[in-house]
Order: C-alpha cells, then structure tokens, then sequence
C-alpha cells in the first residue's frame, strides 16, 4: 500500500529522522532523471528525499576539469524533459558551469509537482528493505546520523565517477598533475614552455590537447594513446542547420545497426564500419570506443597542434641526470627535458571496484543504479526509464537483461560498446512494451531529438515495427558474450539476495 508520507517525524538535528514516499540516493543528473521520473507518478503532497555525499547538486560535474565541455548539444542533457534556459544555439557545447546551472535548474522544476527535500555532505551508510518500507541510514560530514523511512530508494551512483589523482610516478623532476586539480590553460602550467605528455587517448585526453593546443599556441603537446580512441563524430551524429534534414545518421538507428551487426563475436568487424560511417580519431588505432563525441574541426586543431602520439602506455617516470626518462609498456624508453608535466587522463571508468549488487532488490523496493547490474547505455536512460518501471511496478515482471558493465570495460574494451549497445536495444525493447508510449515520447535525453520530426518519426516507425523480431538476435549475442568473456549478462534472478548497502 503506498503511503502518503509528507511529513517529518522528527527535527533535523543531530539524529534526525525523515518519512518520504520516495529516497534517491546521488544528486547527479541519474539521480535528478529518477526524481524527474518518479515525480510523474506522485501527487503534489508526496515527497522525495534525495541525498548527496557532493555539496551541492551535480554529481561528478562538481569536481571535474574545469575545461569539460558536453559531448552532445546542451538540449539532450537534462532530467526528464526540462527545457534549458541558456538561450544558445542549438549545437552549443555547453561548460562546466553551464551544465552545473542547468542541473540545478533541473531540480527546482521538479519542486514545481512534489516536494523535493535535499541532504547534501551526507553519505549512504546502509539501506534496510523491510516489507513494508526500506530504512535508508546516512551520515553528514560531521557525524550525524540522518534516517529516513521510504516505500522506494534509488540508489543512483551511476558510473561513480570521482576525480583522478596525478599519476605516481618516480621521476621528481617531472610535474605530474591531475586536470582535475590542475587547469592546464592557467597557473605554472600555462606560464612555463616545457613539454606537455598527455596520457591517456579518451575524452579527457582530447579535452586536455584541445585546451592546450588554443589557449597556448606553439607550446609541446605530446599524447601517449595507448591502444586508440574512436569517437563519434559530431558532424555526421548532429549535423547543423539544414543539413539535419538530409545527411547525419540518427542515433536511435546508429544503435539499432550497431546491435543488428553484432553477434557477440565481431566486435572488431562492428568497430569498422562504425568508423566508416560514424567514426573520427585523432590516433591511427582505435581499439577503444567509449561513447565520446568529437567534431571535424577538434580533430584538426588537435592534429596540427600535437607534437607527437605515442600509441603505447606509460609505465614510470625515471629521473635520469638531468633529464626524464619515459618508460612504456612495450619496452621503449624517450628521454624528456627535466621539468616538463605529466598529466594523467587516463580516465574515469572502472578506476575503482565496486561490488556485485543487482538493479533491483530482492524486496523489489530498491534500484540500483550503477555499472555491475546496468540495464541500458547510459545512466541518465537507466535512471529515467528503470524509475519509471519501478514505479509502475513493471521491474519484477520484465526479464530485462542486466549487465556487468564494470567487468566487461576490463575483459574487451573493443567488445564493450557493442554489447552495451546490445543490451541497451534489448531492454529498451522489453521496457516499450512495458511503458506507456508517452514515457518514450517525453524522455528529453533522446538524441533523435536533433532531427526534424518526420526523421524522427522514420526511426521510431523502424523500431516499433522491428525490435520484437530483433530481440531473439540480441539475446543470442548477449548470451555467447557471457560465455566468451565470462561476465554477468543476463536476466536478473529475482531470488538472490540483494546486498543492500552504502556502497
Ligand atoms: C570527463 C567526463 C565527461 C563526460 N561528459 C559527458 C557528456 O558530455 N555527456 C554525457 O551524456 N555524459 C558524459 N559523461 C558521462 C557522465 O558520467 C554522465 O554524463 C553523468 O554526469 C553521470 O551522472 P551520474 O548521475 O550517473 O553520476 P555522478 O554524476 O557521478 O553522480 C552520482 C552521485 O552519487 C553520489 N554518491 C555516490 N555514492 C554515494 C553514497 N554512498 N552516499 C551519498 N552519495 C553518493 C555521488 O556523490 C555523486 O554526486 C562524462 C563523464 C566524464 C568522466
């Protein structure tokens, strides 16, 4: 029986005690799409609590480099449907700031249909499933215990990303610094003339290249790559102007292809004709894909600007005479000049381990929404559509396929995006039949929103007329997956027991 439960049960003090309908657990934009979407099954006097260890709302957009920029046009990053107000053109990159503005602005548009309570500086300790209502314990940064007594937690970590240290190195005559303390358009680093060594070949990477390549012209910027990064590439997934009409490649369908030509084994075949068709790098390998996004004209800035790649890893930093030696994987050593910087952009995706914990509890009152029991692509979709079928009741009953995303990055990251992807069309697949058709119809998320209505309407006629029959497919792939890489893929088994914790 669900409760209407809008008032405090006891002062918010030292051990403070709150009553809501629904917890949320992770103020980033997963977090905020949850409250976005459990808000439209929920009566103006009901109340959500959601709870950040981070200050302030924002998620991992609070502590990140400061020169990050979106990937996608500023309007498809949101929670729910929310409009932005930035008052940009459509294919503006929104900043840091910008997306931190915008989040909050999300939060204040969901106060507008329930009541919205925040506890900020406050960690998730344990969650309780009893079987009536889950008990959710948290601590502030000072000690105190806040509990609250909830007919649903969603617990939305998301890719639990934290800020990168300076890699630790041997060499102390290098300056090994981390973006994510260390803005490399301003300060001792902008203000010397010494070689830059960016290593890593992801986002961060090209972000790193890119902020340094125009803010200091003529300045040494090196990239060690590893095994290659390929990224979408902007012109083709978001066309401008009136070329949205007629060129680009609708993303919805781009997903659906990629899923159609993988069948859990030709990854490498699938990676191909991505490249051909949708596909741009700086590096001459590319063994990675991880759903980032460059435009034509990044690529040729950081092109020309870059001094050298290196598609190796780094190992160590050894100081030798009055030099640095840069040690890599495959046995290679080159020599630096003493004091040049070393900035790790090695990236932010399964740096941590984080234990097994199901997208649904056995009590079916707790989602989990991170990247051992992931569902769809991206955790902005998984906190969208999985609180919808949550509240609606549709999770228990749905044999949506869960997958060890974590694991998966670790085993084959040339495999990884194309059984994500796979996955993602599955449960989409499943969760269609599921929703009503105005949940799909009113997720702001969706990247086909960059087309004109009649394309979209094209694609979306494709899916509903094709993604039953291709199902049998998906599955098929997804299961030779769990076999080859040895990784969870599956449907969830809703008799195990859930380790319902604060991890
Ligand atoms: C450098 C970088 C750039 C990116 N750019 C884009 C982009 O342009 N577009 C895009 O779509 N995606 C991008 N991503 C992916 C990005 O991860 C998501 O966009 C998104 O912001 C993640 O949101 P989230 O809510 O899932 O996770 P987070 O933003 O990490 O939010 C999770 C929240 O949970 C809180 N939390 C975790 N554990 C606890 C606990 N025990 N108690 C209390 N609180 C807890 C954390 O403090 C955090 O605030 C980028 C990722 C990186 C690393």
């Amino acid at each position: 029986m669900r409760m209407t439960a809008s008032e405090v049960t006891g002062p918010a003090d030292a051990t403070s005690m709150r009553r809501c309908d629904v917890c949320i657990v992770g103020a980033g934009v997963a977090g905020l799409n949850a409250a976005f979407a459990a808000s439209r099954h929920m009566s103006r006097d009901q109340r959500i609590v959601l709870v950040d260890r981070r200050e302030r709302v924002g998620g991992m957009w609070v502590d990140t480099y400061p020169y990050v920029r979106l990937h996608q046009p500023h309007g498809m990053f949101t929670a729910g449907n929310v409009k932005w107000t930035l008052g940009r053109e459509r294919s503006y990159l929104a900043a840091k700031d910008e997306v931190l503005d915008h989040l909050e602005h999300c939060l204040e548009e969901i106060r507008g249909s329930v009541h919205v309570d925040t506890y900020f500086g406050h960690t998730l300790e344990a969650v309780d499933e009893g079987s009536e209502r889950c008990r959710v314990t948290c601590r502030s940064a000072t000690g105190e215990l806040l509990t609250i007594h909830a007919d649903t937690v969603t617990k939305a970590f998301g890719f639990r990303i934290t800020p990168n240290d300076p890699l630790s190195l041997s060499s102390s005559q290098a300056h090994s610094v981390s973006p994510d303390s260390c803005d490399v358009r301003t300060g001792d680093i902008a203000a010397d003339d010494r070689p830059v060594w960016i290593i890593g070949g992801g986002k961060t990477a090209m972000d790193t290249a890119h902020a340094l390549i125009t803010s200091c012209p003529g300045r040494e910027v090196n990239m060690v790559a590893g095994a290659g990064t390929l990224f979408t590439r902007r012109d083709r997934a978001f066309p401008d102007g009136l070329r949205r009409w007629y060129s680009g490649v609708v993303t919805s369908s781009f997903g659906a292809e990629a899923a159609r030509r993988f069948d859990g084994t030709n990854e490498a075949a699938v990676r191909d004709w991505q490249c051909a068709t949708v596909g741009t790098a700086v590096t001459p390998q590319t063994a990675n894909f991880l759903l980032g996004v460059l435009s034509d004209d990044e690529v040729r800035t950081i092109e020309r600007g870059l001094h050298s790649v290196v598609m190796d890893y780094l190992v160590d930093a050894v100081d030798r005479d009055a030099a640095v030696d840069l040690q890599f994987r495959d046995g290679d050593t080159t020599t630096i000049p003493s004091g040049s910087w070393i900035v790790n952009c090695t990236g932010y995706v399964a740096k941590n381990e984080h234990p097994y914990e199901p997208y649904l509890s056995a009590g079916g009152k707790v989602l989990s929404i991170q990247t051992r029991s992931a569902t769809l692509h991206l955790s902005t979709y998984m906190g969208y559509f999985m609180t919808h079928m949550l509240m609606l009741g549709k999770l228990r009953d749905t044999p949506l396929y869960e997958f060890d995303l974590q694991e998966m990055f670790r085993a084959s990251r040339t495999a990884f995006p194309y059984a994500l992807l796979t996955v993602a069309q599955y449960n989409l697949s499943l969760m269609y039949d599921a929703l009503p058709t105005k949940v799909f119809t009113q997720c702001g998320l969706d990247f086909d929103r960059w087309y004109p209505l009649p394309r979209r309407t094209l694609a979306t006629a494709r899916f509903v007329m094709t993604h039953r029959r291709e199902r049998e497919h998906q599955r098929r792939s997804l299961d030779i997956v769990r076999e080859r890489f040895d990784i969870r893929c599956g449907p969830l088994r809703h008799d195990q027991t859930a380790e319902v914790d604060g991890h």
